[in-house]
């Protein structure tokens, strides 16, 4: 088997809440534009900007909003309503604005979102993707892509390199299973092969656990085993990792790498040095680009992607 990374060919497309790439829709008619942080990187993706508030017929400026009830998926559900400032009730627009916003996604062939954190519309729980409920309640938009399975990044996290490296990896892990083909027992294995490190990094008792029950797969499984396989998977690169478990991939690959090729990479410490989170980033990137050259395989972040800036 090849023991390069998988490359993702094709850019990357993802969806962002419009105000966070600079489009000045917000009620008070504010937007930032937060993708400066990760600079040249930027031109990587494909980006479509949707704001839901705007495409449900409210104008800039607008009366803020606030979800009556708890959640944006209580307010799908009838149990919760959308209110303005000024004690208007726009539940049916917000709803009819956010199924527009997820036409335009679809059309887009969107499978990843950058959110506004805290947004009655946009906002997901920071920590619902580390199964805890803290922080503000998911929008309604939020919740809508939470349900159908996206690929979620808090655009908060764009301003930490690490937090942005680790998205980045899973992003792209994501996006290549999302679209792989796999019929049969060979290709869980091939699959298995590329992703357990990363699935080992993010739950390893779970890990552990299916690499067990893939072992023991008798013959081809059927449609339902597959398609559960991957959904599995898929979850679990939707939640992040942790600095010190990312420190520790990237030390046990970099051992790796060193046996493989008998180079060191000048700037990657010993796990237990003291260095800030920049400092890492770099390391992860110089071993990413290492390994990438001299087609060694970094299982933390088994895809990559090589196309045209
Ligand atoms: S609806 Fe989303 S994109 Fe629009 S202003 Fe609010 S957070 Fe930003």
């Amino acid at each position: 088997m090849d023991q390069g990374p998988l490359v993702l060919k094709e850019k990357p497309i993802v969806g962002i809440s419009a105000c966070c790439m600079g489009s000045p829709v917000r009620y008070n008619g504010k937007g930032w534009n937060l993708l400066e942080s990760i600079g040249r990187e930027k031109g990587d993706f494909i980006w479509v900007p949707v704001c839901t508030e705007v495409l449900s017929g409210m104008g800039v400026p607008r009366d803020p909003i606030h979800i009556a009830g708890d959640s944006g998926k209580d307010v799908w559900e009838g149990d919760a309503r959308v209110i303005s400032r000024g004690r208007r009730d726009l539940t049916q627009d917000i709803l009819e604005g956010c199924r527009m916003g997820a036409k335009v996604l679809e059309k887009a062939n969107v499978k990843a979102y950058v959110y506004l954190d805290g947004s009655p519309s946009c906002g997901v729980y920071r920590t619902s993707l580390k199964n805890k409920r803290l922080g503000k309640p998911p929008g309604v938009f939020g919740s809508y892509l939470y349900d159908h399975g996206y690929f979620l990044i808090p655009v908060l996290d764009l301003q930490s390199p690490l937090r942005w490296w680790d998205w980045k990896r899973r992003l792209l892990a994501y996006l290549w299973l999302e679209q792989a083909s796999i019929t049969n027992k060979k290709d869980i294995y091939d699959v298995w092969y590329r992703y357990k490190f990363i699935c080992q990094e993010l739950d390893e008792p779970w890990a552990r656990e299916k690499g067990h029950e893939l072992a023991n797969l008798k013959k081809d499984p059927d449609e339902e085993y597959i398609h559960f396989f991957k959904k599995e998977i898929l979850d679990l690169l939707r939640r992040p990792s942790k600095s010190n478990k990312i420190i520790n991939s990237l030390w046990k690959n970099y051992s790796f790498y060193r046996r493989k090729t008998g180079e060191t990479i000048e700037g990657i410490l010993e796990p237990d040095t003291k260095r800030n989170i920049t400092t890492v980033a770099k390391e992860l990137s110089m071993m990413e680009r290492a390994a990438f050259d001299k087609g060694v395989f970094f299982g933390t972040s088994p895809v990559v992607y090589r196309g045209n800036r």
